[in-house]
């Protein structure tokens, strides 16, 4: 209790589980017991309502998969009443408000203008992975993504989304440019990456400044791997391994071919590869277990040992064939193809993406012209469902079947039943698109052909957490030096402070004196079982895990790792917004766990087949966790509906 107290968890920051005062955490049980809600009550009507503003547990809120679960469970329509009829009719209902499902919608309105399109999302806010988070420390607007970030993929992005992000103002060339101008870093100078080593999985609580590259960002110092070292809690072997593996080049296969050195090691962990291939010291294990799980949501000893070949430590002296191998995943296999980069991210990530769509789809949803004043714009949430709207999107409502009205080939409607707060409702659409997730579509759409449901079910999409956290000043990282830190063995296991994005009239003021936010991630992965496991496991863990848990971590981490530098939680935090995405990336084929399909035979490939009305788009539909992918999908979902149209 005293540890709570010295920690703040008394303390009233914004902890809100509710929304727009009413809770929001409702088990399916009750969500399906309950009486019809008048559908002009629904909160997306209600002036003022902003969910990028709510803080706490947000990404897969409370209340958002209830239904899903009950859909899963059997549950949605036993206890339920008949669905109430709207008696809306659609040209195209899309389900899943996320890029993929609000591209979808741009895409097919640029072939029919006059179409009426319904977007049906389960969350309080579109955009799926897409999400914005924003605080107000001190009354000063700081802005973040709550998922997806980067404009960037592994390949270059298709004429498609290339083109889409172009008719919506994004060029993410002449943007960074303009950003770089505007955006200045200089306070961050000097501040250098660290490493904190923890007691229950080092033997004691240090803290580390300095350490020469592998850390985020460029190389912010000049020490070498022996001196980093030498201030660590390692033994001198670890110390002594580490030391081997980072800075000699060695071969440690030798006598073999390439081809054979790549085989092999795309069949074993780059955990074994170091244990039983470099041969260092299990004690070396930890301080590398977690550097990939901002990538792969899993540990090093769940990630094949070639998908890390060049950016990992060990393959240099094996003088590997530069260029792509078959074996690798579609993340790892971009690093040897060559492409035009470039890394862009507004501050809220590509939830600006989100945005600027629904600004195009919805007159009126959000005021301005470019994408740089997008950035400051609201959503007017009450004009995304109007009645005399062409294109309509309704939260909180979670498709639960997509069924033809008669026979798949010849049938000329869907009818689709969705749930929302307490009541079953149904509309027509002549075309559905289904931008939802892969392991949803059994459930929705029973009809499909057993082969097809089997693919569908096959990816476990990746769960993780992007937590932010509103900090009034950074007086203690500028203290310690360091800009952030690598935490390997605690539950986040990255705390960073927040670089901000200038653009447009967004220029947040970064003195140490002033509020900033700082991120961390967490991947609830379970090593020792296979990805796939580890991902299951995961799901279960960060569904039954209660806010007050990640606070409590939270609090505990930055009061280890920046106390010295007179870093206080209780007085120091001032909100805390968890983004938690039990079903976050779509799952890349891991040739660690996954066979090599012929062309045309993958799962995805088999499970986004147009089954007569219904097309499937989403980034699960390319097994590619990407943002350009989920624009491809959506892009060959809506032509596969007009030339079925125009058959
Ligand atoms: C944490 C995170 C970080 C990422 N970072 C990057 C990055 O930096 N760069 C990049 O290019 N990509 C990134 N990605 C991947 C990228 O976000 C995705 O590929 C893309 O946004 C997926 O879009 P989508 O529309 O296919 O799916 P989603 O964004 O998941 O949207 C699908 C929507 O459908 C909803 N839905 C599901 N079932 C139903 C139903 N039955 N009824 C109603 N709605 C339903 C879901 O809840 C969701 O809102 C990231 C992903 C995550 C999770």
């Amino acid at each position: 209790m005293s540890r709570d107290l010295e920690l703040g968890m008394d303390r009233p920051i914004t902890r809100r589980d509710f929304l727009d005062g009413v809770a929001v955490a409702i088990g399916s049980a009750s969500l399906l017991a309950g009486k019809a809600g008048a559908t002009t009550a629904f909160p997306q009507d209600r002036p003022g309502y902003n969910p990028p503003t709510l803080t706490g547990m947000r990404g897969s809120h409370d209340g958002s998969y209830a239904y899903a679960h009950a859909l899963r469970d059997g549950n949605a329509f036993k206890s339920a009443r008949a669905p109430v009829d709207t008696r809306e009719t659609y040209d195209l209902v899309i389900v899943g408000g996320g890029i993929s499902g609000l591209a979808a919608a741009y895409f097919y309105r640029a072939r029919n203008a006059s179409a009426k399109i319904l977007i049906l999302d389960n969350h309080d806010d579109f955009g799926g992975h897409a999400k914005r988070n924003e605080f107000r420390p001190g009354g000063r607007l700081l802005i973040t993504n709550g998922g997806t970030l980067s404009i960037e993929s592994p390949f270059d992005y298709s004429q498609e989304a290339r083109g889409l992000l172009s008719e919506l103002g994004i060029e993410p060339v002449a943007l960074e440019e303009k950003s770089e101008k505007i955006t200045d870093r200089t306070v961050f100078q000097g501040l250098q990456n660290a490493v904190f080593f923890d007691k229950e999985t080092f033997g004691t609580d240090r803290l580390v400044v300095g350490m020469p590259g592998g850390g985020r960002g460029p190389a912010t110092t000049s020490v070498t791997w022996k001196e980093f070292l030498a201030k660590t809690p390692l033994s001198e072997q670890a110390q002594a391994d580490i030391a081997r593996l980072q800075e000699e080049n060695v071969d440690y296969m030798p006598g073999l071919s390439d081809d054979e050195k790549k085989d092999r090691l795309s069949r074993m962990s780059y955990k074994d590869f170091l244990l039983n291939v470099v041969k260092v010291h299990p004690e070396v294990i930890p301080f590398y277990q977690t550097r990939t799980h901002g990538l792969y949501g899993v540990g090093i000893d769940a990630v094949g040992a070639l998908e890390l070949w060049p950016n990992f430590p060990g393959f240099e002296g094996l003088n590997l064939e530069p260029g792509p191998y078959r074996r690798l995943s579609f993340t790892a296999l971009g690093e040897h193809i060559e492409k035009q980069p470039y890394e862009y991210h507004f501050p809220d990530g590509n939830a600006t993406i989100a945005r600027l769509l629904v600004r195009s789809l919805i007159q009126g949803a959000m005021l301005g012209k470019s994408a740089e004043d997008s950035v400051l714009a609201n959503t007017d949430y009450t004009r995304l469902d109007q009645s005399d709207s062409q294109i309509r999107i309704r939260l909180g409502s979670t498709c639960l079947r997509a069924h033809h009205v008669g026979d798949a080939a010849t049938a000329k409607e869907v009818e689709i039943v969705y749930g929302r707060e307490k009541q079953l409702y149904s509309v027509r659409a002549k075309s559905v698109i289904l931008g939802c997730w892969n392991m949803m579509i059994p459930y929705l759409c029973p009809e499909l052909p057993p082969k097809q449901k089997e693919a569908l079910h096959y990816g476990v999409k990746v769960p993780l957490v992007y937590t932010a956290v509103a900090l009034r000043n950074w007086t203690a990282f500028k203290k310690l030096g360091m800009r952030g830190a690598q935490t390997p063995g605690m539950y986040h296991t990255t705390l960073n402070l927040e670089l901000p994005t200038n653009i447009g009239e967004y220029r947040p003021e970064i003195s140490p004196e002033q509020p900033i936010l700082a991120r961390m991630l967490r991947t609830p992965c379970k090593p020792g079982l296979s990805a796939r496991d580890q991902q299951r496991a995961g799901h279960a863990d960060l569904l039954s895990t209660p806010f007050s848990t990640f606070e409590r971590n939270i609090r505990d981490q930055f009061a280890r790792v920046l106390g010295p530098g007179g870093f206080d939680p209780a007085r120091d935090i001032d909100a805390i917004t968890v983004n938690r995405w039990p079903h976050g990336y779509a799952y890349e084929y891991n040739f660690l766990w996954d066979p090599e399909w012929p062309k045309g035979e993958s799962p995805c490939e088999i499970g986004r087949q147009r089954f007569g009305r219904i097309s499937i788009a989403n980034s699960d539909a390319a097994a590619a966790a990407y943002t350009d992918q989920a624009i491809d999908q959506a892009y060959r979902a809506v032509q596969e509906q007009m030339a079925r149209d125009a058959s």
